[in-house]
Order: structure tokens, then C-alpha cells, then sequence
């Protein structure tokens, strides 16, 4: 390591493009210092020592603490003031800051330098004895806790003593005196609980607080954000040493939260909160309920335009919506934070395409400003209107984060985690919510919280996950040891267990389970699709075994089936007593009889998908599960199953026996049961032929004629031979069919690539005539990998956390291993067909990251479930735009 090897950086040294290096906070105040925005000065030190501050055992180098000292010296130089001075103390803020902003995960110690003489001297300089006593309580408390490990509550405890005997309501109407036996008590509690005194030395102070923020980088809540948000590949955070500025010097000062747009709808409108007399986090920690921005400009409408204008001209700068903290002191105002804020994916949206209208961003811009995934939210239901006009409003709280959500009430977050593990819906109810309860509110459908604002932890946390989340309802006594839950104005009583529905767009809260509806998908949610269609190259079909699904599919702009499964199609109604008939003959006569039956449910089955599908094409998968899967296992009915059958038990039972496998994923399943029985595959495809040829003269059912584009895919093949044998008698029948008809349709035969011995021979299948190959990158991945997906769950987890697979395999394709599969098929094929066509229908081709891949490699379309259509428009877009940056 260099001995000049620059640690730490002054404001006026850094800029918005240095992230990495300055963390999002430092490179964003080093921004707005340049830019000449009254930000208090300070300096950052850099995440590089974070990563060494680990890797040397948790401890500085040296040269480290001297380029700290040396800052410090220029800033006390800069301030006219010393840090910690008896009688005019500079203080100071000690903040954490990575490259991602991670909300409210890490810790921040304010008023750093106050020691039991510059309290004097702050209380002398300023003439207000009162801010500099609460100013050294708030030190006191923050230091106990995040530097010296003293739990929040203790001082709590002690707070809400001294307000109670003093008959105080709010902190604010504590005095100097009263603040000043705070002061006395924290440091004796201090000193109780761990043996040490509260440090008098300002320097002692600083490294301190220094240390503890880059040890809460590693903090549970730190890891667990990171985690969930899929933040990786981060050195750390940097720290920010800043002067302080106080907005609780008097009722001319404050300090708030805001947004330049509404950070849950999107409107372009200044949105916030702030908070009179108060300091830091008293805004965010709901201690008391702040008031809308809006109202500041009654109070103080020269320094409310001074904060909308500075707020639009960093929107301007920064080309998006911007989350802005600032401190009023004395009726001057302080910006100490602005970001591009988190949004709902409404808000998102809205605001990407509004941002196109003025002519800020471009449109390729605005596509990669929506995240993919998060447009689950906009899909998501919303409590139906006539059946919420019906319900009873029990009572309202603030509309924190949009949305519906019906459950069982919960009132803390390890029992919303664990019920939710079990499978049930939940609710979780909070006085107010903290970092560590973000296990159980991921776990919750929806947040409900008796205190705090629009900021709240709970609201920000909420919006981010795209939970529902009404915040802030004062009207809600929760009694979390009796799990109760008192609704004060209606004088209703729930208990655990009990069900009400939140609706987090309007903060109402309702009694029991209310109908849920599907969402609108015009206005900005169709623009923002729109330019989505332009862009993108890879088609987006759907996966849709039923008319329904396709039109659902339709809807969302699905451009045909890539995946139709016919084994859904067998369990229905009447028709598992044929499948089982089949199974059970004896004989060829016998299976065919069966299948007869069946024959016309099929042929209805794909008359209504082609008509769905209207026109786009509709790849259908002759069948896949293997033969057991369609017999009962239990006693009770298999018992039933003879009577009905008119089979004996014994006999019955022996079938069952004889079909058992040991692992049926590797057994007589795919196209393996067609080798044996033939006449399977033979009915599906006669009735897939029929449909089609109903469909395009002119229906039967409906006297319209329609386009159609059956393509037949054969499941689980392994060798060339046999998709030549399968082939062939496909052929056979599909000619025969049409000849009768004298129709011709436009068909096509392809097969699955699921198997990887399927991939290393993929040219020889193109060459035996496969006109088209899909991906099963399900069952790709475990055979490939070798990972039992009924099994592996138990220990892919512990796999991910270790970095041994970056992602769980079954969710985001493993482009390295299963991926080189892939890509060679797609060169073997391409070889002998140039323009093969190439699909992916596994769960990966509705996830953003696969679709990148598959974009890259050449891919003709994916296919995923009808509620991922839109995420993998987007996200198809996103990876033309990716790829067109990158060049
Ligand atoms: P977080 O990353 O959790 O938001 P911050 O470092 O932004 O933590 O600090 C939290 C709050 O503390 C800020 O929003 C601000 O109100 C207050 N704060 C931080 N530094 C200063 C400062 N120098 N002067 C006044 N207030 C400060
Ligand atoms: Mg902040
Ligand atoms: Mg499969």
C-alpha cells in the first residue's frame, strides 16, 4: 500500500460521479458543496477504508488517523472553531453512506464533541441552555447506544420517566434543568451497564463513532437489507464527518424529509415533512407526528421557496426525483442529504414518463428507470370498490405505501415471519416499526403502524418492498402482551388471528377480508409499455394451459403460447376417470378405447387456446408427467378408485406397485412414454390437427376463421433418435388429417432441450428436422447441476450465502454452467438451421436477468406466466438499451 494513498476527501474534493469511492452521501454533498448549496462543511472518509478497516481486524492504520486529524484541522480552521472546545465547541455529525443507499440501516451519531464543559460553552455561546443540554442528551443516547452497545430502551426508560414526573408530554417540553438530570442519569446508566464512563475526549469521540459506523456495515439489519435488495460487490460504507447544524435551537428551526415528487404516486408535486424544534431522526422515528411540507410555507413562505427551488434545481441536475433532508436553524436552511428517491413502482412510472414529456430524460432512459420486478406491484390487486363501499372503515391512518392486503393481525415481526412461513396471510401491527423488524414486515402482506409520518421507517421500508403499509394511525391502543388491538373511536377490540384489510392508497383500515381486484394497465403504465415495444427485439410469450390464462396473457401483451402443458388438461372433471381407464387396460385395444374419450375434451381444450391466441402461435407440450402421477396415492381412494373402476382392490394396488419409481424424474416420463405407448402422443396430436383445422375454416363454435400456428413440442428428449421416431408419426397424422380436409395450416415439430445430452447432439436434432428448440431450464438445471428441486432446498440457502452459487439456481439461471449449455445447443443448431427458432419456457423466462441472457444469446422469445408478461416486456427492452450503452 502506497504511504500517499488518499483516505479522505474534503467536500470541496469530490463529485457525484465518485459513489463508489465517496459512498452516495459523500459524493452527493461533495456535489452540492461544488454547486454552492448551503451544505454544512465536512469531509469523507472513503469505503477503500472500510474494506481495510475489515481486512486489518477491525481496526484503522495509522495513516488513516493522521489524514482524519489533518481534515479535522482544516475544517476547524475552515469553522473558526475546535472540536469539542470548552467554550465555543465545533460538533459534529458522524454518518455512514455506501454507494446504495441503505435506508436507515446503518448508524449516525450526532453532536459529536459535547463533553461536560462545551455543553457550557454551547449553552453560554448560544444563550440557550435548554438545545444544549438536549443537544448532549441526544449525543449521549446515540453514542451509549451505537459506540458503547447500551440498549435504546434503557434511555428511553429513562426519558419517559423524567417526562412523566415532570408532567411533559413531548421531549420538547423538557427544560434545561430536567434535561440536564437526563444527562446525569444516561451517563450513570452507562457507566452501570458497562464499567466505563461516557468519553470526555472529543477525539476519543470521533474515532469512536468512526469505528462504529463502519462496524454497523455489518450490523444483522445491514446484511439482511443487502440481502433482500440484492446489493452485492460493495467495498463498504464511507463515513461523512460533517459540522453540525441544529434545528433544535428554538421554535425558527427544524428539520425535515422531502421529496420533489410524490414519492407514492409519482405527482409532480413538492411532498413532505418536517418538524419544528427537533433534530436528526425525530422526523423518521415517528416519536412525535410531523406536518406536510406544505404548511411551511404558511410559517415561513421565503425559506419554503428557497427549499422548493433548490429541491427542482437538483432534480434538474440530477435528471431525477430527488429525496432531500434538511435542517432549518435560526430561519436558515441547510441541505445535509438529497438522492434519487425510492418510489412505489406507481410513482416510478409516472415519473420516468413525465420526465420523457419534459424533455429531461429520453425514452430509453425512462425504460431503465422502472425496475422490472417491481411492476408486480402495479399488477397487483386492489381491494375490490363495491365490496370496500360495503365494508366497514374501522379507521384511518396515513396512505404510507399502495396497495391491498387482507390478513390475520400480528403483532410482532418474528410471529409475522413465522405464520407467514406457514402459508398464511398477515398483517403486522406496530406502535411503530425499527430496522429490526424487517424480517417480519418482508414477511407481511401488508404493515399497519400507530405512529409516525409518510417517512417513517415503516412507510419507506414498505414502499421499497412494495408492501401495503398504512402508517401513522393514532387511533390504534395496541397491547402487544395481551395481542390486542383497540380501535379507539369505534371502541372495537381485535385480537391475533382476528382479519381486517388494509388499503395503503387511501390509509383506510377495514374489518375482515374484503374481495380483492385485478389493476388498470393504461394511462402511464401503457405509454412506458408502449416505448418498451418499440425497443425491444426478443418476443414475450406466455406460458397458458387454459382459454382464461390466454386471454389474461393477452392482456398484458402476450404475442402467443411458448408453453402449453396438456397434462393440466387431463385432471379436470370427467376426464381423470378416462386417463386412469387408459392406465389401467390391459392391452393396446383397451388404452385406445380410453383415449377416445378423451379425444374430444383435447380438441375443445385447443379450439379455445387458438381462438385466445388468435393469430400468434401456440406451442403445445405433448405429454410430460409420468403415468403414477395420475393415480391416487392414498388408501381411502384408491379404495374408491376400484369400486368406481369396477376393478378389484389387489389388482388395482398392483398396477399402482408396478408403476412406482424411485426417481421419477429421471424416469419413464417426457417422450420416453410415448416410445412405449405410442397411441398417447397419437391422440394429442389428432386432436391438436383437428382444433386447428376447425379454427381456420370457418368454426363449428364460433363461424369465424382464424389464423393458426400449432407448433408441437416434444418433451424430455435425450437422443436423436427419439425425436425422429416421435417425428415421423406426428407427421404421419397431422398430412392425414389435412388431406381429409383439404386444409393446409401452417405447423410446426420441436422439441424441448431439457435433457443436457439433448444439447451436446443438438445439431444432429436439427438435422433429423426439429424446426424449433425451447429451453425447460428447470429440468436443464437439474439435471445439469445435478440439484434435485424437490430436494435442494434444503441446503441451496447456505450455498448462496457462501457464494457458491450467486443466486439460487432455480430462480435466476446459472448463466456459467446451465447457460454454456444453452449457448452451445444454439451454436450446434444454428449451424445446420440458421434460423432456428430458440425460446426458453421454464420459470427463468420471466426473470430479468435470464432475459438479458437470453437477449444476448440470440434468443426468438421467451414465455413466462400471464403476471410476468409486462416485467419481461421491460425487462426485454432494458437489455436493447444495456447492450446499445455498453457498446
Ligand atoms: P441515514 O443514512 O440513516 O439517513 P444520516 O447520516 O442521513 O443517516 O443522518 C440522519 C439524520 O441526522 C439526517 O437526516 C439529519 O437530519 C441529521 N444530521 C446528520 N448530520 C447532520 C448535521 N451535520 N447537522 C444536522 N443534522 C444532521
Ligand atoms: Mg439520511
Ligand atoms: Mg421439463
Amino acid at each position: 500500500m502506497s504511504e500517499t494513498k488518499k483516505y479522505v476527501y474534503a467536500f470541496e474534493e469530490g463529485n457525484k460521479d465518485m459513489r463508489e469511492l465517496l459512498g452516495g452521501k459523500g459524493a452527493n454533498l461533495a456535489e452540492m458543496s461544488n454547486l454552492g448549496i448551503n451544505v454544512p462543511p465536512g469531509f469523507t472518509i472513503t469505503t477503500e477504508v472500510c474494506d481495510l478497516y475489515y481486512k486489518n481486524g477491525k481496526v484503522l492504520l495509522p495513516e488513516v488517523k493522521e489524514q482524519v486529524i489533518i481534515k479535522l484541522k482544516e475544517l476547524e480552521r475552515k469553522m473558526g472553531k475546535t472540536l469539542g472546545d470548552a467554550n465555543d465547541p465545533l460538533l459534529v455529525s458522524v454518518r455512514s453512506g455506501a454507494a446504495v443507499s441503505l435506508p436507515g440501516m446503518m448508524d449516525t451519531i450526532l453532536n459529536l464533541g459535547l463533553n461536560d464543559q462545551s455543553v457550557l460553552g454551547l449553552a453560554n455561546k448560544t444563550n440557550n441552555p435548554r438545545f444544549a443540554w438536549d443537544s448532549y442528551r441526544r449525543l449521549i443516547q446515540m453514542y451509549g447506544n451505537v459506540v458503547m452497545g447500551v440498549e435504546h430502551s434503557e434511555f428511553e426508560h429513562i426519558l419517559e420517566n423524567i417526562k412523566n414526573t415532570k408532567g411533559a408530554k413531548f421531549d420538547t417540553d423538557l427544560t434545561a434543568e430536567d434535561l440536564q438530570e437526563v444527562v446525569t442519569r444516561y451517563k450513570n446508566k452507562i457507566e452501570q451497564v458497562i464499567g466505563i464512563d461516557f468519553p470526555q475526549n472529543p477525539l476519543e469521540q470521533l474515532f469512536g463513532a468512526i469505528n462504529a459506523v463502519f462496524n454497523s456495515w455489518n450490523n444483522y439489519r445491514a446484511i439482511r437489507y443487502r440481502q433482500i435488495n440484492d446489493i452485492k460487490g460493495l467495498l463498504g460504507t464511507a463515513v461523512n464527518v460533517q459540522t453540525m447544524v441544529f434545528g433544535n435551537l428554538g421554535e425558527d428551526s427544524g428539520t425535515g424529509v422531502c421529496f420533489t415528487r410524490n414519492p407514492a404516486t409519482g405527482e409532480a408535486k413538492f411532498y413532505g415533512e418536517y418538524l419544528m424544534n427537533a433534530q436528526g431522526e425525530d422526523v423518521v422515528a415517528g416519536i412525535r407526528t410531523p406536518l406536510p411540507v406544505a404548511a411551511l410555507e404558511n410559517q415561513n413562505p421565503i425559506l419554503y421557496k428557497e427549499l422548493v427551488e433548490t429541491g427542482l434545481r437538483l432534480e434538474k441536475h440530477y435528471r431525477d426525483m430527488q429525496d432531500i433532508e434538511f435542517t432549518i436553524q435560526q430561519g436558515k436552511l441547510f441541505i445535509l442529504q438529497a438522492r434519487n428517491g425510492k418510489r412505489t413502482a406507481t410513482a416510478a412510472v409516472r415519473i420516468a414518463v413525465e420526465l420523457v414529456g419534459e424533455g429531461l430524460i429520453t425514452k430509453e432512459e425512462a425504460i431503465l428507470r422502472v425496475d422490472p420486478n417491481s411492476l408486480n406491484q402495479l399488477l397487483h390487486k386492489q381491494l375490490d370498490p363495491i365490496a370496500k363501499e360495503q365494508a366497514e372503515v374501522i379507521t384511518q391512518g396515513l396512505p404510507a405505501s399502495p396497495g391491498a392486503a387482507v390478513g390475520e393481525i400480528v403483532f410482532t415481526a418474528s410471529e409475522a415471519y413465522e405464520k407467514a412461513q406457514s402459508g398464511l396471510d398477515v398483517i403486522l401491527v406496530r406502535t411503530e416499526t425499527s430496522p429490526e423488524d424487517i424480517d417480519g414486515m418482508h414477511s407481511a402482506k401488508g404493515i399497519l403502524t400507530a405512529r409516525g409520518g409518510m417517512t417513517s421507517h415503516a412507510a419507506v421500508v414498505a414502499r421499497g418492498m412494495g408492501t401495503c403499509c398504512v402508517a401513522g394511525c393514532s387511533d390504534l391502543i395496541i397491547d402487544e402482551k395481551a395481542k390486542t388491538l383497540f380501535f379507539k373511536e369505534k371502541e372495537i377490540t381485535l385480537r391475533e388471528g382476528d382479519f381486517i384489510s388494509l388499503d395503503g392508497s387511501t390509509g383506510k383500515v377495514y374489518l375482515g377480508k374484503i374481495a380483492t381486484q385485478d389493476p388498470e394497465l393504461g394511462g402511464n403504465f401503457g405509454t412506458l409499455m408502449s416505448w418498451a415495444d418499440e425497443i425491444r427485439r426478443l418476443r414475450i410469450r406466455t406460458n397458458a394451459d387454459t382459454p382464461y390464462d390466454a386471454q389474461v396473457a393477452r392482456k398484458f401483451g402476450a404475442e402467443g403460447i411458448g408453453l402449453c402443458r396438456t397434462e393440466h388438461m387431463f385432471f379436470e372433471g370427467d376426464r381423470i376417470k378416462a386417463v386412469r381407464e387408459m392406465i389401467l387396460a390391459s392391452d393396446l385395444e383397451g388404452r385406445k378405447k380410453a383415449l377416445a374419450k378423451l379425444l374430444p375434451y383435447q380438441k375443445q381444450d385447443f379450439i379455445g387456446l387458438f381462438h385466445a391466441m388468435d393469430g400468434y402461435a401456440v406451442t403445445i407440450r405433448l405429454l410430460d408427467p409420468p403415468l403414477h402421477e395420475f393415480l391416487p396415492k392414498e388408501d381411502k381412494e384408491i379404495y374408491e378408485l376400484a369400486r368406481e373402476m369396477e376393478v378389484d382392490v389387489g389388482t388395482l394396488k398392483a398396477k399402482i406397485s408396478s408403476l412406482h419409481e424411485f426417481n421419477p424424474m429421471l424416469g419413464h416420463r417426457g417422450c420416453r412414454l410415448a416410445i412405449t405407448y405410442p397411441e398417447i402422443y397419437d391422440m394429442q396430436v389428432t386432436a391438436i390437427i383437428e382444433a386447428a383445422i376447425e379454427v381456420s375454416s370457418s368454426c363449428k363454435t364460433c363461424g369465424r376463421s382464424t389464423v393458426v400456428k400449432p407448433e408441437i413440442m416434444i418433451p424430455l428428449v435425450a437422443t436423436t433418435k427419439e425425436f425422429t421416431i416421435l417425428k415421423e408419426r406426428i407427421i404421419k397424422i397431422v398430412e392425414e388429417k389435412m388431406a381429409e380436409a383439404g386444409v393446409k395450416i401452417e405447423y410446426k415439430i420441436g422439441t424441448m432441450i431439457e435433457v443436457p445430452r439433448a444439447a451436446l447432439v443438438a445439431d444432429k436434432i436439427v438435422n433429423a428436422g426439429a424446426e424449433f428448440f425451447s429451453f425447460g431450464t428447470n429440468d436443464l438445471t437439474q439435471m445439469g447441476a445435478g440439484l434435485s428441486r424437490d430436494d435442494a432446498g434444503k441446503f441451496l440457502k447456505e450455498y448462496v450465502s457462501q457464494g457458491i452459487y450467486e443466486y439460487d439456481p432455480f430462480e435466476i439461471l446459472d448463466q456459467e454452467g446451465i447457460g454454456e449449455l444453452i449457448r452451445l445447443a444454439i451454436v450446434k443448431g444454428r449451424s445446420v438451421k440458421s434460423d432456428l427458432k430458440i425460446g426458453i419456457c421454464g420459470e427463468h423466462g420471466g426473470e430479468p436477468k435470464t432475459i438479458e441472457f437470453c437477449h444476448r444469446e440470440g434468443f426468438n422469445y421467451v414465455s413466462c406466466s400471464p403476471f410476468r408478461v409486462p416485467i419481461a416486456r421491460l425487462a426485454a427492452a432494458q437489455a436493447v438499451v444495456k447492450e446499445k450503452n455498453k457498446k
